[in-house]
């Protein structure tokens, strides 16, 4: 994803200015405030996928930190003054950099002969090395999910219409290990938001650390079968797409929750405010958060009584809650884990902390919502929550109007394909054909693993003829795949059956009639779709 470069320019310009402004008052406050600011650049950096930046930006809120927690007076000694200075002019000069060659980039999407943003995300493959030879099977392998990587060895440079993002695989093989460092600092310098992975990496300490500190993305070691290669790519592009975090802040002062909200926006953070502790149930339902901030004192009713109303919820036992207090007293504070708290934050709150705990609360809650709606093979929604989001989708389509075609996809003689080649193998037939339907289908449509090798695709807006165009397309590119067997290939096939909205008018009769010609497509000899309709 692109950042818009205004964006960017704004969020250095605030950056600037806050150091600006503690060189002029130099205080503990106004040193706070700059903290905050490299902090919430930082984050931004990081939702953007700007990694050059991100880089620089982490260093410096590196250097900030390591100065806050000593007892230092302001103005800080010259030294970490200089020190600061040019940390912050370099990344001010890397932020105008990086925004003027983005606005090109925007200015050129408008042009029709250029690609669309969908096709930026995954933009450009290269790989770098010595001898393409080596890397053919992961070439080819990639071919099949769109993206077909170029290659160029590290004497020749790459063509000026690379464009910002490409995806870079890296291998280092053939050059001197003194080199790692900077030739992958000088791709990253050039590519802020491409991504650089580096291929058939030594398991060795030192050699590790130089490519990772060259800002590289990613090691992965020698001997990675390409599918697992394949696999952490598709996990990169997945990264960007995240959704905004969300927190619900229960607090009764006006001003301490405006603070609060002041301090996550800063951070990309999205919050709603309840005042009134009684509103918190209609607030969860309607807003949900994936972390709840709870004030400890308020009229009416304390944080620990709100917490403990929320839980009697069962849809709300395992959303975060962490409390903000005053209280310093630690019998209170285990009291108040004890009944339901997650974690506990004194006020005043020091907003990178703030900011942290919010964080890693809630990557964590989203990683075990990730385990109970998705399926652990593929990473795709499990069969009842693909049923459920099915039946969310179709009330939207039904209010909205329009089509929504359902497709039943099954792996053809699967039982073969285990029998032959061992489950392992068949596991990865699976998951490459989940991995082609990321790929191909939109952000809105539902991608469900409904059962061992068949899947539950839902298309809202679209209609019978043109989810037959999608997902033909995708079988043929299916069975085109050759999955790896010791030192041979082999290739398999899908069936599908289509059944649309409004022709059938709820999730389950969709489905059995998306399954009725399933098996219709199956009769009439496999590696085929059915649509419901002829
Ligand atoms: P058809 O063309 O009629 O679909 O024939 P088929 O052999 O694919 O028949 P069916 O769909 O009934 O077979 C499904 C097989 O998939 C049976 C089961 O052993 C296997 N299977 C189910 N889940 C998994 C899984 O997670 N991994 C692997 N490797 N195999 C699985
Ligand atoms: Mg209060
Ligand atoms: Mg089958
Ligand atoms: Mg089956």
């Amino acid at each position: 994803m692109l950042c818009p470069p205004e964006e960017l320019l704004q969020k250095s310009q605030a950056l600037s200015s806050t150091w600006q402004r503690y060189q002029a008052k130099p205080s503990f406050e106004s040193f706070v405030e700059l903290a905050v600011s490299i902090n919430s650049f930082t984050e931004f950096l990081i939702d953007k996928g700007i990694t050059a930046l991100h880089h620089a930006s982490h260093q410096l809120e590196q250097v900030t930190l390591a100065l806050f927690n000593t007892e230092i007076e302001h103005p800080l000694p010259q030294a970490a003054l200089d020190d600061l200075n040019e940390r912050v002019l370099a990344l001010e000069r890397m932020a105008n950099t990086h925004a003027t060659a983005t606005a090109d980039l925007v200015e050129r999407r408008h042009d029709p002969q250029c690609p669309t943003p969908d096709d930026l995300r995954i933009s450009q493959t290269w790989l770098i090395g010595h001898d393409p030879a080596i890397w053919a099977d992961l070439r080819s392998q990639l071919g099949y999910f769109g993206m077909s990587a170029a290659f160029t060895t590290w004497d020749q440079s790459l063509p000026e219409n690379v464009g910002l993002a490409p995806l870079l695989l890296l291998d280092l093989s053939s050059l001197p290990e003194a080199e790692w460092c900077s030739r992958i600092q000088a791709l990253r310098q050039r590519f802020a938001m491409g991504q650089l992975i580096c291929l058939g990496m030594p398991s060795d300490f030192e050699q590790l650390q130089q490519a990772l500190r060259g800002g590289c993305d990613r090691c992965l070691l020698d001997g990675t079968p390409s599918h697992a290669i394949v696999e952490h790519i598709m996990e990169l592009n997945e990264r960007h797409d995240q959704e905004a975090y969300r927190v619900l802040i229960v607090e009764d002062s006006k001003t301490a929750s405006h603070l609060i909200r002041r301090t996550l926006e800063e951070n990309q953070i999205v919050s709603e405010i309840v005042n009134d502790p009684r509103q918190v149930l209609n607030a969860l339902r309607q807003f949900n958060p994936d972390l709840i901030l709870m004030d400890m004192y308020m009229p009416n009713c304390t944080g620990v009584e709100a917490a403990r109303v929320i839980r009697q919820h069962g849809e709300f036992l395992s959303t975060p809650i962490v409390y903000l207090s005053g209280e310093t007293n630690v019998a209170l504070q285990v009291d108040a884990m004890r009944l339901g708290g997650d974690h506990f934050l004194t006020k005043p709150f020091n907003p990178v902390f703030l900011n942290a705990i919010v964080r890693s609360k809630i990557e964590r809650y989203r990683a075990l919502r990730r385990t109970m709606y998705h399926d652990s093979l593929t990473g795709l929604l499990n069969h009842s929550s693909g049923k459920h989001t099915l039946d969310m989708l179709l009330s939207s389509v039904a209010h909205e109007g329009g089509f929504l075609s359902v497709v039943m996809m099954d792996i053809d003689h699967f039982k073969q394909v285990n029998d032959t080649y061992g489950h392992p193998v068949g596991d990865q037939v699976i998951r490459s054909l989940s991995w082609l339907l990321k790929q191909r289908l939109r952000k809105q449509d539902i991608i469900c693993r409904y059962g061992g090798e068949e899947f539950l695709i839902g298309l809202p807006h679209t209609d019978a003829e043109q989810a037959f165009a999608i997902i033909d397309r995708i079988r043929q590119d299916f069975s085109q795949i050759r999955h790896p067997y010791r030192d041979r290939h082999f290739m398999a096939t899908a069936s599908g059956g289509i059944a649309t909205y409004p022709l059938y008018q709820n999730g389950d009769s969709l489905i059995k009639a998306a399954d009725e010609a399933l098996y219709q497509a199956k009769r009439d000899g496999r590696n085929r779709i059915h649509n419901d309709e002829d």
